[in-house]
């Protein structure tokens, strides 16, 4: 066994070793937050592939941000290094773009799909699907998507959409009718681009487990299957996941925790853990330790959670693994402001006193990016290096776009939307003004491709500019004289002179970082893989060394730091306005309430919770969970019982 493993193993709990000695057979692990279930989950991949090696068989994890299943990839190499390969950790969407590059054709998706995953771009495709259509509406492009994601979360083909819709408060036969052609619409455009968005990918491969015999081999190639934050499972994906183990696969190992569920409103449902112990005749195991948390946090977590009403019951309150600290500094911290710039201010000026590595140990958490916004200029004017966690769905300049356009064009001569990339970047970095629709209308006449008379074009226009450079690498490529390999470092290696250009420094970063991660090799199978990857992952680099943190809660979901601040703790904030009007005892609150617990239990050390009396310059009461995690309704005083 390797050490590494074996140090880990012997380190577990009793209820933790026995989750990860679990050997047949579905198991539910649900426990609070801390308590161990993505650490248990990971020690139980090491320990399979460390007992069955020489074995071919794969083991699967599935997560739902790209950075966890990350972060789950390091802990297994780490854990059994050299054995790593066996383990195909990714979010169900990369799994889905993998199993559609492998046997997609069965379900009429070519090889060399794009993903599209940015809003805006899903939005132009149904704007011009609309437009195609002749269909007027199209200023409400954003509402359709909306309602079109919402079916397409429930596994709802455009041909059912539209008796499905009539059962949606507030949409009668004419609107129904509408979405449900936009729907249609919207579906045939992204055919017609070769595209799929990110439901697309779990509805195909949907589809494409109604196949028994491809049940069959992915049941034999992946012998043990895992999914961490089960809680957030929406409907599609628990289709599928149900569809892909049929009627005898039971060797799924999930973890959740049912008072962290923030994406009810995405399909996500207490139900589900109900559901999932019914349909796999799982057995449940609960680890009541919680090992990050101080003791106090744990408390008052628990007293924030147990207001809620909809929650699993049998789960036992979680207990802190530390002991209650005394004359120490306090582990809680609460401070008021006047107004939310204030309160930036006066957070960001306590960042600054802490040193490099106490920041990089810290997170600005808040329910709302606006408010993180405010915190991280106020971050800025301190000079402190901050970086707000978030996904960032395109390159910042026009130079990356364009060589990305480019690589697209390479293996998608017929995509119009990177075609228009390739020309309005080119034109913005170049300063010309070449005029896209004339390229296309003229290459339609020639019957030529767009790129390559756009090439010829530039080739013709003699430029002066370094940008032309650029374009002959690329034609080397389009003309097979180089690989893609070459081209790209040869052209990166030319934007990389430009030092003082920070957004291009930042996107070759990222860039870099981004092609090692994925092995961007040559050879059109592995180019037509990469920028898949690429289409599904945040184009910024890792945050270097120093940085101090700033995410919405969503985006701290199982993540754990030293200091936790939460900003906006204030009525109308957290909780939500809209929660607050659906009532005290509606669902939305409670989901409110369940951010509120998972952002406070990220804490391995500190919690500083702050609010101010205005925000937006409209006055606000303190947040109704201070009071419910610390027992008082008085909040007008700074200091809270600690
Ligand atoms: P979340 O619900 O927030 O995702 P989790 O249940 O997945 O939390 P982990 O992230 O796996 O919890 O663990 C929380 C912390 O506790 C980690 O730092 C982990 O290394 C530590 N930890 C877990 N189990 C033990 C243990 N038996 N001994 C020492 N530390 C532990
Ligand atoms: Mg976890």
């Amino acid at each position: 066994m390797v050490h590494v493993l074996e140090t880990f193993l012997q380190e577990l709990t009793e209820s933790q070793e026995g989750a990860v000695r679990w050997d047949k057979g579905a198991l539910l692990v649900l426990a609070g937050p801390g308590s161990g279930k993505t650490r248990v989950l990971t020690c139980r991949i090491g320990r399979l592939l460390d007992e069955s090696r020489g074995q071919r068989f794969r083991i699967l994890a599935l997560t739902f941000t790209n950075k966890a299943a990350h972060e789950m990839a390091q802990r297994v190499t780490q854990l059994v290094p050299g054995l790593e390969d066996r383990a195909v950790i990714d979010t169900f969407h990369g799994f889905c773009a993998q199993v559609l590059r492998q046997h997609g054709v069965h379900v009429g998706v070519k090889t060399n799909f794009a993903v599209f995953s940015d809003k805006a771009d899903r939005q132009a495709v149904l704007e011009d699907a609309l437009r195609r259509a002749a269909q007027r509406y199209a200023r409400d492009a954003s509402r359709l998507l909306s309602y079109i994601d919402s079916l397409k979360a429930r596994l709802v083909p455009p041909a059912e959409a539209e008796s499905e819709l009539t059962k949606y408060p507030g949409i009668g036969p004419e609107d129904a009718r509408r979405i449900s052609h936009a729907y249609r619409n919207y579906e045939g455009e992204l055919q017609r681009a070769n595209a799929l968005d990110f439901s697309s990918l779990l509805i195909k491969v949907y589809e494409l487990f109604g196949y028994p015999a491809m049940v069959r081999h992915y049941q034999q190639v992946y012998r043990f299957w895992h999914i961490d934050e089960f809680q957030d499972t929406n409907n599609a994906q628990y289709q599928l996941l149900r569809r892909m183990a049929g009627r005898e696969f039971r060797d799924i190992f999930a973890v959740a925790d049912d008072d962290q569920i923030i994406y009810e409103w995405n399909g996500a449902s207490v139900s589900r853990i109900e559901e999932f112990r019914r349909d796999f005749c799982s057995k449940t195991k609960f680890l009541p330790t919680n090992f990050r948390c101080p003791a106090r946090i744990v408390e008052v977590a628990n007293h924030l959670v147990s207001r809620n009403y909809r929650r699993v019951a049998a789960k036992p309150d979680s207990k802190a693994a530390r002991q209650k600290t005394t004359g120490q500094a306090r582990t809680i911290q609460c401070r008021k402001f006047h107004t939310d710039d204030a309160e930036a201010r006066g957070i960001a000026a306590e960042i600054a006193q802490m040193d490099r590595t106490a920041r990089e140990q810290t997170a600005i958490l808040a329910r709302n990016r606006y408010l993180l916004e405010r915190v991280l200029d106020a971050l800025q004017q301190c000079r402190v290096p901050a970086a707000v966690l978030k996904r960032r769905d395109d390159f910042l300049t026009p130079e990356m776009r364009w060589l990305v356009a480019c690589l697209d064009q390479f293996t998608r001569p017929r995509d119009l939307r990177s075609f228009r990339t390739v020309v309005m970047s080119f034109n913005e970095l170049a300063e010309v003004a070449l005029d896209l629709e004339q390229l296309v209308s003229l290459a339609e006449a020639k019957q030529a491709t767009c790129f390559s008379l756009w090439m010829e074009n530039i080739r013709n226009a003699n430029m002066q500019s370094p940008a032309a450079q650029y374009v002959g690498t690329i034609e080397e490529l389009w003309e097979r004289r180089l690989k893609p390999k070459a081209a790209v470092q040869q052209i990166t290696h030319e934007f990389n002179r430009d030092r003082s250009n920070h957004d291009l420094q930042t996107d070759l970063k990222a860039w870099h970082q981004l092609t090692n991660k994925f092995r961007f090799r040559n050879g059109n199978p592995s180019l037509n893989r990469f920028l898949q990857q690429l289409q599904m992952h945040s184009k910024e680099p890792d945050v270097s060394h120093g940085t101090v943190r700033l995410a919405t809660i969503h985006g701290a979901k199982g993540l754990e730091f030293d200091d936790i601040y939460l900003i906006g703790m204030a009525e109308e904030v957290l909780p939500s306005w809209q929660s607050i009007r659906r009532g005290d005892q509606s669902a939305e609150l409670e989901e409110e309430r369940r951010n509120c617990f998972v952002a406070i239990t990220r804490t391995r050390r500190n919690l500083h919770l702050s609010w101010a009396d205005k925000y937006s310059g409209r006055q606000k009461q303190p947040s109704r969970f201070l009071g419910e995690m610390f027992g008082t309704d008085n909040f007008g005083h700074i200091q809270c019982p600690d």
